[in-house]
C-alpha cells in the first residue's frame, strides 16, 4: 500500500547519475505513492519532464530558482512555458526569493518571481515557494501578485511559528523536510506541531538535507518516512497517518487523482 509522498526532489540532479533507476526502485519500495521532481533552471524543467514521463508515479514542475534569476530573459520564460504545458507538469516552481546566498541580485529575484507567478497564474498551476532569509518580501509580493488564487507551498520549510502563521494565513501549504528531524529543530519543530493535517507536505529535498539519522549523506525520496516519522513523534499520531494525510494533500494542491493505489 502507497501512503507516503515526497513533494519535492531533485531526481535529475548529477548526483543520481550513477544509480537513479535504484533510487526510484527504492522510492517505490518505501511505499511512495508520488514523486514530485522539482526544477531549478529551464535545462532541467525539460529533463523533469522526460524523467516523469518514463515513470507513472513521478510528476514534475517547472521553474527558475531564485539563484538563477540573473539569467532570466525573453527566451527563457518562453522555454519555461514550453516545459510547463508538457504533460505531467503539475506546479511553476521553484520559484521565490534567496536572501542567504544572494546568488542572484535581489532586484532580478523579485522580478523573476512576480514574473514565474504571473505565468503560474495564466496556466492555472500553483506555485512552489523557495524562500530564505526574505520572509517580508515573499509575503507581499505573494499578496500583490494574488497568488493565494493558484494556490501554492512553501517548500522546506524554515520558520518559526509566527512564520508558520503568516505562511498558513496566505492559504498554502507548509511542506516540511529533513531539518524538521534535526537535533536543534526547536522553533521549526514547533512549526510543524501546529501545522493542521490538512495544510501538512512531507519533503526530501533530495539529493540535500538528508534527514537524522543519516544526516550529512546523500538523501533520497525514500528518506522521507524519516521526515513523516519526527512529525508523527511531535504530533502524537502515526507516521502512517501523516504519511496518509501529506499524499492526499499533494494530490489535492497538484491535482492529482486519488485513483486507486497499490
Ligand atoms: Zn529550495
Ligand atoms: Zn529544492
Amino acid at each position: 500500500m502507497s501512503i507516503y509522498s515526497d513533494s519535492h526532489a531533485h531526481l535529475t540532479y548529477d548526483r543520481f547519475d550513477a544509480d537513479r533507476d535504484a533510487v526510484i526502485a527504492r522510492a517505490r519500495d518505501a511505499g511512495l505513492a508520488h514523486v514530485i521532481t522539482v526544477s531549478s533552471h529551464i535545462g532541467d524543467a525539460d529533463h523533469c519532464a522526460d524523467l516523469a514521463a518514463a515513470h507513472d508515479f513521478i510528476h514534475f514542475t517547472a521553474g527558475v530558482h531564485p539563484h538563477e534569476a540573473k539569467d532570466w530573459s525573453l527566451e527563457v520564460a518562453r522555454a519555461l512555458e514550453r516545459a510547463a504545458r508538457r504533460p505531467k507538469s503539475v506546479a511553476i516552481g521553484e520559484i521565490g526569493l534567496d536572501y542567504h546566498y544572494n546568488l542572484s541580485p535581489p532586484p532580478e529575484q523579485r522580478a523573476v518571481f512576480r514574473e514565474q507567478i504571473t505565468l503560474a497564474r495564466s496556466l492555472r498551476l500553483p506555485i512552489v515557494v523557495h524562500t530564505r532569509s526574505a520572509w517580508e518580501d515573499t509575503f507581499a509580493i505573494l499578496r500583490d501578485e494574488g497568488a493565494a488564487a493558484g494556490g501554492g507551498v512553501f517548500h522546506c520549510f524554515s520558520g518559526g511559528p509566527e512564520e508558520a502563521a503568516r505562511a498558513l494565513a496566505t492559504g498554502f501549504f507548509l511542506s516540511f523536510a529533513g531539518p524538521v528531524t534535526f537535533k536543534n529543530a526547536g522553533a521549526l519543530a514547533e512549526a510543524a506541531a501546529m501545522t493542521p493535517l490538512d495544510r501538512l507536505l512531507i519533503e526530501t529535498d533530495a539529493p540535500y538535507l538528508s534527514p537524522h539519522p543519516l544526516r550529512g549523506g546523500r538523501n533520497e525520496p525514500a528518506r522521507v518516512l524519516l521526515v513523516a516519522a519526527k512529525i508523527a513523534a511531535l504530533k502524537g499520531l502515526s507516521p502512517e497517518a501523516i504519511g496518509e494525510a501529506a499524499t492526499r494533500n499533494l494530490e489535492r494542491l497538484f491535482g492529482l487523482g486519488a485513483g486507486p493505489r497499490s
